[in-house]
C-alpha cells in the first residue's frame, strides 16, 4: 500500500542512507571544492557532470572551501545537487593571507613586474593564496579530519564518460595515492628556484625519497633541472594522508618559508607534482584515462574507441592531449611501463 511505498522511498534515497550496499561500503572519501560564492554557476556545470557520472551511483560527500562565509544561495543549489551529504567550511585567515616573515613590499614588486611581463596570474594576490592553500592546508581543514581520500573538483570541468566502479576502492585495493588525467610543463617564470629549493631540501632530507621514485619524470637531467612536467591539479583523486605525512608537511614548510608562494608565483600543481614524484615510488601513480576530463583549454578523451563505447563517452578522441608533444604523458606512460593504446600516434599532434 501507499505507506509501504513511502517507507522505501525514504530507504533507497541517497540523502537516507550512507552506506553503499555492495562490496563493503564506502571508503572514507569526499569531493572538496575550492571556491567564491561567484564560483557557484560554474561549480553547478561541475557537480553536475561529476553527479550524473559518478556521484549517483555511489553518494560520497562534498566539502565546500571559502576564504569568506559561503551564501545562503550557494550553500542551497550545490547541496540540492549532491547526492551525498554537503559542508561548508570558512578558511582561518591565517591560512590566506601574507605570512608574517613576507616582506610585502618585495611582494608587490614581484607581482609588478610580472604584470608588465603579462605572466598569468603574475599579478594577483587572491591566486597567489589560493596556491599557497591548495599546495599547505586543504587537507589539514577540520572538515575533512575523518576523510582519507579526495577527489578535487573545480568550476567549470566536465567528466566525459561513465565512471562505473568506485574510484576510491580502486585507489585503496591497487594500492595507489595520487591520481591524475592531464600533465603538461609549468610555465618557468611562475616557478625560477623552485627546484633549487627543493634539492636543497632533500639534500637536508634524503631520507624521504624511496629509491623507485619518479625523480626522472620531473627531471631529464637526473635531478639538477626540473624539466616542468607537474600533473594538472585541477583533477586529483588522492590521499589526504599522503599530503598529510611528515615528508610532504616538511616539505611544504620548507618552502613557504622561502617565500616562493609570493616572490615567485609558485602554483600547487607543480608543488604537489614534485612531491609525488620525488616522495612516492611510481607504482602508487595513477593515470585515469578512462574518466574523460577537461578543463579550460585541454581535454583528455580515452583514444581507445571501446573504451569510449563502453564508458558512453561524449568526447571527440582528436582533442585527447595526453600523448600530444607538450603532454608530460608520453614521459609517463615510459617511465611506468604502461601500455600506449593502439594508434595512439594518429592523435600526437
Ligand atoms: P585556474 O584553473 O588556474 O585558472 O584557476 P581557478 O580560477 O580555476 O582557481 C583554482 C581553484 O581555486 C578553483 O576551484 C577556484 O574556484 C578557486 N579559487 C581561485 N581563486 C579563489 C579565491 O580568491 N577565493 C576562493 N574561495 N576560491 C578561489
Ligand atoms: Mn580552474
Amino acid at each position: 500500500d501507499a505507506k509501504d511505498t513511502t517507507v522505501k522511498d525514504v530507504a533507497a534515497s541517497p540523502k537516507a542512507s550512507t552506506q553503499k550496499p555492495s562490496s563493503g561500503g564506502k571508503e572514507k572519501a569526499t569531493f572538496v571544492s575550492l571556491a567564491r560564492n561567484s564560483d557557484l554557476w560554474e561549480l553547478v556545470d561541475s557537480i553536475r557532470h561529476v553527479e550524473d557520472r559518478f556521484n549517483h551511483r555511489f553518494h560520497y560527500d562534498w566539502v565546500f572551501l571559502n576564504d569568506e562565509e559561503f551564501n545562503e544561495e550557494f550553500k542551497k543549489v550545490t547541496s540540492e545537487l549532491v547526492s551525498g551529504k554537503t559542508s561548508y567550511g570558512v578558511i582561518p585567515n591565517e591560512q590566506w593571507s601574507f605570512p608574517p616573515w613576507i616582506d610585502v613590499d618585495k611582494a608587490a614588486a614581484v607581482r609588478e613586474e610580472m604584470r608588465q611581463k603579462k605572466i598569468i596570474y603574475g599579478d594577483s594576490i587572491s591566486y597567489r593564496h589560493m596556491c599557497r592553500y591548495e599546495s599547505g592546508f586543504f587537507f589539514r581543514h577540520p572538515l575533512l579530519d575523518d576523510y582519507e581520500w579526495y577527489w578535487r573538483v573545480e568550476p567549470g570541468i566536465k567528466i566525459f564518460c561513465d565512471v562505473d566502479y568506485d574510484v576510491f576502492k580502486f585507489m585503496k585495493e591497487k594500492g595507489k595515492v595520487y591520481g591524475f588525467t592531464i600533465t603538461l610543463p609549468e610555465y618557468k617564470e611562475t616557478i625560477p628556484t623552485l627546484w633549487d629549493t627543493t634539492k636543497e631540501f632533500i639534500k637536508e632530507n634524503p631520507q624521504y625519497l624511496p629509491e623507485d621514485n619518479l625523480m626522472q619524470w620531473v627531471s631529464d637531467d637526473g635531478g639538477a633541472s626540473y624539466n616542468g612536467c607537474h600533473y594538472w591539479s585541477n583533477f586529483e583523486i588522492a590521499s589526504l594522508d599522503f599530503w598529510r605525512s611528515e615528508a610532504y608537511l616538511k616539505y611544504f614548510d620548507y618552502l613557504d618559508k622561502k617565500g616562493g608562494f609570493f616572490y615567485e608565483r609558485w602554483g600547487d600543481a607543480p608543488v604537489h607534482s614534485i612531491a609525488a614524484s620525488l616522495f612516492l615510488s611510481k607504482d602508487k601513480i595513477q593515470f585515469f584515462g578512462d574518466v574523460g576530463y577537461y578543463h579550460i583549454p585541454f581535454n583528455n578523451c580515452p583514444i581507445d574507441e571501446t573504451v569510449r563505447a563502453k564508458k558512453k563517452c561524449m568526447c571527440n578522441p582528436n582533442d585527447d592531449f595526453t600523448f600530444k608533444g607538450y603532454s608530460c604523458t608520453n614521459k609517463f606512460f615510459k617511465l611506468t611501463n604502461l601500455q600506449k593504446p593502439v594508434g595512439w600516434e594518429k592523435y600526437a599532434d
